[in-house]
Formats: C-alpha cells, sequence, structure tokens
C-alpha cells in the first residue's frame, strides 16, 4: 500500500541539519536550547527539518535506552526540537546514521567492516568507522534503537545515510559464515577477483534486506512514516534498495564534487518517476561540515535548478559543538527560501511536457564513482542547447507517446525487447541520434539498430581521437576547420544512411620520430568513413554520429562539439513546442500543471577560478539579469504569456505555429506562464 507522501511533495522547503558530534569537545551541547534552535527554520521559512537521532561517531541524541548517548547531552535533543518543530507545522525526519558508528566498533571489535587485505575499515583520524551490517550490529544495535525512536517519537519520517558496505564488499566472519550459508563457496579476495558480481551482489542484497527489515519494523509501529535510505531512487539505483524507500534523496553539490549542472540534470531523471525525491544540497562551500557559507544569490540560483525541474528542495547545515545554529546562515537560507516561497505554488506538483527522452546508464556504485559523463554530457548539451528533455535509466523508460526524439549515449544498456520499441518508434516518425558504441552487441559484432540507423559496425581505429569534416549547415557558430573530437571513433559502413561528414584521421599517433607539437596532430588524411550520418527509416530518421560526443563533452567542455550537435538536432527536430534565442548560461525548461504551460529561464553566472587543481570552487557571488530574451511558442492554442511571479502581460505576436513574445528580463528565475485564456 502505498504511503500518504503529498506533505512531503508540498513542503519543499527542506532543511537537513547535521550533527555529527564526537565527545572531546568541552563544551559539546552545552547551548543546545530547543525553542532558539527551531525559531532559526521558523525565521528561515522552513517547511521540513531533518533532526539527529544518531551521529557517524555512534552518539545517541534522544532520550535512549539502547545504545551510547552523547556525553554532553543533559536530556533529549531529538525529542524537544521534534515538539518545537510540531508547535510551527514543520515536518521532521529523523536521521539515523547506519553505516558509520564509531562508538559501535571501537567497543565492539568483531562488528568492523573487512577490506580485502584483511585490514578493518577504521576511521585513522577521520569520521569514518564502518561496522558491518551483516555482524550483530544489526541484531544487536540498530533494530532495538530504532525500535525504540519509533516507539517513543511521532517524526513523520526516516533517513537512514549509509545504507552500503563500503565499494558493497567486507570480509568479515560474519559475511563469511552468511555467504557460505546462501551460496555454497566461501568469500574470499580472490573471488571478488574472478566472481566480482556474485561478491558485489551480495553486498548490495545485505543494504536492501537490512532496510527491509528495518522498513518493516517501522511500518508496524508508524506506518505513516515515509523511510528512505540515502541515494535511493537516485538513477542507476537498484530497485531492491529503491523498494524500502518512501521518498528518494539525491545528493548534488554544484561545484564542489560537480557541476552546477547537477541540480537540474537530477531534476530531470527523477521527475519521470512517481516518488518525490529530495535534491539535497549543502550551504558549505566545498563539501559536508566546511563551515562556510554561499551567497543568497548562489542558493536561489540552485533552489530555482531544482524546483524548476520537478525536484524537491534540501539544503544540508550543520551543527554548532555547543548545539547552536549559525544564525547568519539562516538570513541567507531565509532570503533564497522567500524566493522559494514565491515561485513554489508554479512548481510544486508540476509535470514536464515531453520532447526528447534521453535514456542512458548510471553508475550505481554508490559515492565511490562520479556521475556517468555520457549521460550528465548529453544531458548538459542539451540544457546548453535549449532542448526539452527527459532521462531515463537504461530498460525503465516509457510508452514514448508524445515524445519527439531520442538520445542514445554509448553508455545506453537496451534489452532486445527495448530495442524494438525504439525500432517503432523512428518506424513511426520518431527522430533517434545514436552515438558511438550506442547499442553495439559484443556477440552480434553489431548495433542492435544497424538497420534503423542504416549501417554496419566494422570496426575501431588506432586512434584515440579524430577530426569530424567540415559540413557548411552544422559549423553554424564554430570555426570553418575539421574539428576534433577528443574521443575514439568507429569505423561504420554505410547501407542506406547518407553521410553528413566524414572521419577525417589524425596526422599520426605521436611516438618516437612522429612527435608533434601538440600530443594531439593536426587533421590528416580524410576517411572514407562517416562520422555523422542521417538514414530515413519507415516515416522516422535516425541520426548517427561515429564517436563519443557526450563523454568527451562532459571531460573537455569543448563547445564546438555541442554546437555540432545541437546545430543537427535542430535541423531534424522541427517539432520543438518551443524555441528561444537565449544564451548558452540561460536553461529553459518547460512544465505544465492545471492545464497551463510553463517556460522556466534560469540564468546562471559564477566567478573565475584560479588555480584549476585547487582552486575547484568557482563561486556565484551576484547574477547579471539577461535582457530581452527571444521566445517562440509553437503551439497554437497557446494565446497569451505572463512573467511570474511579478505578473508582467507580455506582448505578444502570433507566428503560424503558435505566439512569439520577448522576455524583458531575467534575472535569476523567471517563469512564463503560457495560457490559451487571451
Ligand atoms: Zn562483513
Amino acid at each position: 500500500m502505498k504511503k500518504n507522501d503529498q506533505w512531503f511533495r508540498e513542503n519543499i522547503r527542506q532543511v537537513h541539519i547535521d550533527f555529527h558530534m564526537p565527545e572531546f569537545p568541552r563544551d559539546a551541547i552545552h547551548n543546545f536550547n530547543a525553542q532558539e534552535f527551531v525559531s532559526e527554520f521558523v525565521r528561515a521559512k522552513a517547511n521540513v527539518i531533518g533532526v539527529f537521532t544518531k551521529c557517524h561517531f555512534g552518539n545517541a541524541f534522544y532520550d535512549n535506552a539502547v545504545g551510547h548517548r552523547h556525553s554532553g547531552l543533559k536530556e533529549d535533543f531529538f525529542g524537544e526540537v521534534l515538539a518545537e518543530a510540531k508547535k510551527h507545522d514543520i515536518k521532521v525526519i529523523a536521521y539515523y546514521s547506519l553505516g558509520t558508528d564509531a562508538h559501535a566498533v571501537l567497543n565492539n571489535p568483531d562488528w568492523y567492516q573487512v577490506d580485502e587485505f584483511g585490514k578493518v575499515r577504521g576511521s585513522e583520524g577521520t569520521v569514518w568507522e564502518l561496522p558491518c551490517l551483516n555482524s550483530p550490529y544489526r541484531e544487536e544495535l540498530v533494530i532495538p534503537q530504532v525500535k525504540e525512536i519509533t516507539e517513543k517519537y511521532e517524526m513523520d519520517g526516516y533517513l537512514f545515510d549509509i545504507p552500503y558496505l563500503h565499494n558493497h564488499y567486507c570480509f568479515c566472519n560474519y559475511c563469511k559464515k552468511k555467504f557460505y550459508e546462501e551460496h555454497g563457496q566461501e568469500l574470499t579476495p580472490e573471488l571478488l577477483k574472478t566472481n566480482r558480481e556474485l561478491v558485489v551482489g551480495f553486498g548490495i542484497d545485505t543494504a536492501a534486506r537490512c532496510m527491509k527489515e528495518i522498513y518493516d519494523v517501522i511500518r508496524k509501529i508508524r506506518p505513516e512514516v515515509l523511510v528512505n535510505c540515502n541515494g535511493a531512487w537516485r538513477m542507476g539505483e537498484p530497485a531492491s534498495v529503491n523498494a524500502t524507500s518512501d521518498y528518494g534523496l539525491w545528493e548534488s553539490q554544484p561545484s564542489a564534487t560537480g557541476s552546477f549542472l547537477g541540480h537540474s540534470i537530477r531534476a530531470r531523471h527523477i521527475r519521470t518517476l512517481d516518488v518525490p525525491v529530495q535534491i539535497m544540497t549543502v550551504r558549505f562551500t566545498e563539501g559536508w561540515g566546511l563551515m562556510s557559507c554561499k551567497t543568497a544569490e548562489q542558493l536561489k540560483f540552485e533552489f530555482a535548478c531544482i524546483m524548476a525541474n520537478g525536484g524537491i528542495i534540501n539544503i544540508g547545515d550543520q551543527v554548532l559543538p555547543n548545539g547552536t545554529l549559525q544564525s547568519g546562515v539562516y538570513d541567507i537560507i531565509g532570503e533564497a527560501f522567500s524566493f522559494v516561497e514565491e515561485r513554489e505554488a508554479f512548481c510544486i506538483g508540476a509535470k514536464s511536457v515531453r520532447g526528447i527522452a534521453v535514456i542512458a546508464d548510471n553508475t550505481n556504485n554508490w559515492y565511490h564513482d562520479k556521475d556517468d559523463a555520457a549521460t550528465f554530457g548529453s544531458a548538459k548539451m542539451l540544457i546548453e542547447g535549449h532542448h526539452q528533455f527527459d532521462l531515463y535509466y537504461n530498460n525503465d523508460f516509457p510508452d514514448l507517446t508524445g515524445y519527439r526524439a531520442v538520445v542514445l549515449p554509448e553508455n545506453v544498456k537496451l534489452s532486445p525487447e527495448s530495442a524494438e520499441r525504439l525500432r517503432a518508434f523512428v518506424q513511426g516518425g520518431g527522430l533517434l541520434l545514436a552515438e558511438g558504441s550506442a547499442t553495439y552487441s559484443r556477440e552480434a559484432k553489431n548495433f542492435a539498430l544497424a538497420d534503423v540507423l542504416g549501417l554496419d559496425y566494422l570496426e575501431r581505429t588506432p586512434y584515440s581521437f579524430a577530426y569530424l569534416t567540415e559540413r557548411e549547415e552544422l559549423w553554424k557558430g564554430v570555426a570553418r576547420i575539421p574539428q576534433l573530437v577528443e574521443g575514439e571513433f568507429i569505423k561504420t559502413v554505410p547501407t542506406t544512411a547518407e553521410t553528413l561528414s566524414l572521419i577525417q584521421w589524425p596526422l599520426t599517433v605521436p611516438a618516437v620520430n612522429r612527435a608533434f607539437r601538440h600530443p594531439m596532430p593536426p587533421a590528416g588524411l580524410v576517411s572514407d568513413f562517416p562520422a555523422i550520418s542521417a538514414n530515413r527509416y519507415g516515416q522516422g530518421t535516425a541520426l548517427y554520429i561515429a564517436a563519443p560526443v557526450f563523454r568527451t563533452y562532459w571531460n573537455s567542455n569543448h563547445f564546438w562539439v555541442r554546437r555540432i550537435v545541437t546545430n543537427l538536432l535542430d535541423q531534424y527536430d522541427t517539432g520543438k513546442t518551443f524555441e528561444t534565442d537565449a544564451p548558452v548560461h540561460v536553461e529553459a525548461n518547460l512544465m505544465e500543471k492545471d492545464g497551463k504551460k510553463f517556460l522556466h529561464l534560469i540564468n546562471f553566472q559564477n566567478i573565475h577560478a584560479g588555480e584549476k587543481s585547487s582552486s575547484f570552487y568557482d563561486p556565484i557571488e551576484s547574477i547579471t539579469p539577461v535582457h530581452d530574451i527571444e521566445v517562440r511558442i509553437n503551439d497554437p492554442l497557446i494565446r497569451s504569456a505572463t512573467t511570474r511571479p511579478d505578473g508582467l502581460k507580455l506582448e505578444t505576436v502570433a507566428t503560424e505555429r503558435g505566439i512569439r513574445f520577448t522576455v524583458p528580463k531575467v534575472h535569476i528565475h523567471t517563469i512564463v506562464e503560457l495560457s490559451d485564456n487571451e
């Protein structure tokens, strides 16, 4: 039975307050006062808060009978904050550190996770002391604590942090015992080399089973409470783990560990799901717990990206050692949440208007890998090219009715049934864009969609990069020279496809006696193989680019590659609902709600970075407004355009396919409400 998650969907001004607190600071928690604590959230207009019951150090922050309470805590931190929050109609999510607990392992060393070298996973001076979820840590501490917390307090939700074993495997005696009983063979580091899938699969099962046990305990006591484990419903997360989470959580830290486009890209995936998903950013400039604070301007931009694209805003903070919050931080969060409050009615519950479906893979190596470059590179390209798109995970794409085009990055993993669905999509008039090895099958030694693409796979090349020969209409905005793509090309043989650009080999592979000024020499011979091709198939068209343009774009930021690819899409994707001449740094996204359409325009501007290897944080200090953005809406039903939240009715001009208008100014986030009323 599905729980009522409406409150979670409607209250999108959420704060998560970390309180990982060791016991050595002499005045730890001494100044905690629930009333003052909660007054900061009230002042900042937060409507959901995440509050600690147990931290990474294993210290309990509630009135506990089980486990170890923080020695500085006089009475009850969680309970008092909960009671005070309820007075102000603020919902409370109980945070519990699952996969890290220093107190538990230091006092029960047999509960430690053990790595492939036989070493326990201890902290060595950091916060990370890792208990194994297959040890009695679960039976003797976690479950009894979850039971008493759930029985004692009326929380609205739960967040269980770190549901996984580190890297998804552990070689402790408890894991070895359970593994042998289940699989009839020894769990050894050698097995990790010879059958990694089995070992890692056991690790993922461990997380899923532990979360299932926790989920069922909570459901019996408080069936209405929404349960989550960190990472659930993020793109690529195992279904067994998702099944234990009523809402999702996808962490996203622009600049520090990711791109400023991260919120938008994540939201374009999670908005296609049936569960509400938090996109969690932080107040800190460079990672959890660094006691710095972003500007309000930056938070407004970040929050706009999340809410405009269908996500739920959540921002992380950290309590000071003395148990108080930094008031100055809530001045900033409050200013940014006021900005959200003015706009959220146009965003909450909105659905995206269908345009392009990007179907791609994403890692499930929780926390330990970066996002898939091909997936995020395709999304970056499409956002910068003002293409309307949603992001789907491999075979989990819906009926494609309403989509005009499908984009397949090289990493996509498709079943034969999914390939068949895409074949029918193009046959019926859809546009397909595939790149590199997308749909290539090692067994068949060809693309699954070779007939649709109108070409056959031949082989790989000796080069790790090559050039595209010029084609006038695709070179709009780029220099009329052979254009470099810093990735490996594929030789294909056209059957029915028309070649739009050829692969031009580099002059050479630099080696002894063949060195060149730059490690990537200029273009040499023009090959006979297509670099870009188009094929009519049924009523539709399939485009193919014989290089991993999306991955290389994410990794190199070579703008010309994006311009060529988006020029190609613009040429063939002729049925766009909106078109705009906005600059690359303005994101456009079209949503619908209550019979109206809402075009979101979000303006981005950061400052220069210094030394690239160390100053990886390039903050937003102020955003300069963009003026006079031209928009064409190709929908004959749309008659009027009004900017929100300021309510300015725009002058519109009728066009053959709808209307056009000029948005006079976009500072950070302007919403254009499109209506069929005059
Ligand atoms: Zn273990």
